[in-house]
């Protein structure tokens, strides 16, 4: 008997379902049990260094040791290594040893945010203000008129650290870039939205009130400087050997009357790695092939510097652990595979205009692959070939992961990068996946919790590969 056009479509087509179709009470209830968590993973850890004081907490909890250079090492051991204070790498050793390569899992801890200038106090018109060097690619008319926060450190000339918050504890003041208004707005209304606000226009108040009765300029920013030595014990020197980043003073927060979203600065991507980690420090038996995580910082600007993804640490931790089982870490390399965890850009009706609806990522359908990123032709992606897309579909598919694959928006609308192709540069087999963002580098950014947790299954099946 002939089949019917819907039983041949079923058997046929690529059949698209919304995750929340595809799953049970059960499965609901894990959703936000482990969003509640990442609530918490997100406002503990607002910049690089923040967040991976947090992963090395969350590390040491789940058993994991500090790795020191030619510790003996043996299956079943958790080691990690802070490189710097600004990125993690974990490793649990395995069953077989490194001759048969790791799988990796590598998200990065820094988002896009507003850095002081070396140079950043100022006075303008009896008000102080501190400047700001942009970090990443941000669409800077986002940045003013929204309570902001400044964490960092001061790294004195004495060899101490000091660790700087202002407006993160209830109570504390927070800062704010001011905007025009529109009432006087008529000329920059006209501007392309890329130039209306100038960076340089980046700055943070940060005091108003003059210090003593005498003439002269400069009392407010002294005031300021008062209150900074008062705090800190620092003069203003000191700010040439410091790294404050100013980060929306906001926290995580469901969004939605079913509460399906969660609205936050920074998901990009540490919505990736705390799901890279979170499904590591999770793992309950050894693994056969030794897990590996890499929470990178700096791939905002390129995953360039000492923390970033380019830089020798990796390799470095990499060989030392292959050392210790006196396995060359290029065989380790090319057995490896690596999942490039990175959030992706989620299809927006509302500018639906840049998206190819054929070929994009929706919020609720789980974790999005990508077989090549990059602009222009690819440029700049890693591309992975098709029998690594098949070798994730599988795995994906045997582990019950709600998944999909898309590109990220019209070929030359845009694009972007991730830290694949640093990954495939060491002949690591590698393929990027991660949760679709909306409004992704905005100072609030928009992602479904079930992606979140679906991703996170995701990882746990790359680290339980056989
Ligand atoms: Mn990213
Ligand atoms: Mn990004």
């Amino acid at each position: 008997m002939a089949e019917t056009n819907k039983a041949l479509k079923e058997k046929l087509f690529t059949q698209k379902k919304n995750g929340w179709d595809r799953i049970g009470a059960a499965e609901a209830k894990k959703v936000d049990g482990y969003c509640r968590d990442y609530k918490a993973f997100l406002n503990a850890g607002k910049t690089e260094r923040l967040c991976a004081a947090e992963i090395v907490r969350l590390a040491e909890e789940a058993g994991y040791r500090p790795y020191e250079r030619g510790m003996a090492l043996q299956s079943g051991d958790k080691v990690y290594l802070c490189n710097r204070g600004k990125s993690v790498l974990l490793a649990f050793l395995g069953t077989k040893t490194l001759e048969e390569g790791a799988q990796i899992t590598a998200a990065h801890i820094d988002s896009p945010r507003l850095d002081l200038k070396p140079n950043p106090l100022y006075e303008d018109s009896e008000i102080a203000y501190l400047k700001t060097h942009y970090y990443g690619g941000l669409r800077k008319y986002q940045w003013p008129t929204i309570p902001l926060e400044l964490r960092g450190v001061i790294a004195m000339k004495d060899g101490t650290v000091k660790t700087v918050n202002i407006g993160a504890d209830d109570g504390d003041p927070k800062l704010v870039i001011t905007d025009l208004l529109p009432h006087l707005g008529a000329e920059q209304s006209k501007k392309p939205l890329g130039e209306a606000v100038p960076a340089e226009t980046l700055n943070l108040v940060v005091g108003s009130r003059p210090v003593g009765s005498e003439e002269g300029g400069d009392r407010v920013k002294l005031a300021v400087m008062q209150l900074l030595n008062e705090k800190y014990g620092i003069v203003e020197d000191d700010f040439t050997s410091a790294e404050l980043e100013a980060v929306p003073a906001a926290d995580a927060c469901d969004i939605g009357l079913d509460r399906s979203l969660i609205g936050s600065y920074g998901h990009d991507d540490r919505v990736c790695a705390y799901a890279a980690l979170r499904a590591l420090l999770d793992l309950t038996d050894t693994p056969e092939k030794t897990s590996v995580c890499v929470l990178a910082d700096k791939e905002e600007i390129g995953s360039c510097g000492v923390t970033g993804m380019q830089s020798a640490a990796f390799d470095t931790f990499m060989e030392d652990l292959c050392d210790a089982q006196d396995v060359p870490v290029r065989v380790c390399f090319e057995k490896s595979f690596c999942l490039s965890a990175d959030v992706t850009a989620a299809f927006d009706p509302n500018f639906a205009e840049v998206y190819e609806k054929r070929n994009d990522c929706q919020i609720n359908y789980g974790i999005g692959l990508c077989k090549y990123t990059g602009a222009r032709g690819k440029s700049g992606a890693s591309d992975a070939n098709a029998e690594t897309v098949a070798y994730v579909r599988r795995l994906f598919d045997d582990a019950k992961v709600i998944w999909q694959l898309g590109e990220m928006g019209k070929i030359d609308a845009g694009g972007g990068g991730t830290v694949a192709l640093y990954m495939a540069n060491r002949n690591i087999t590698t393929l990027d996946a991660g949760v679709p963002v909306l409004s992704m580098h905005a100072p609030f950014e928009v992602v479904a919790k079930l992606d979140c947790y679906e991703t996170y299954k995701g990882m746990k099946a790359v680290y339980e590969s056989k």
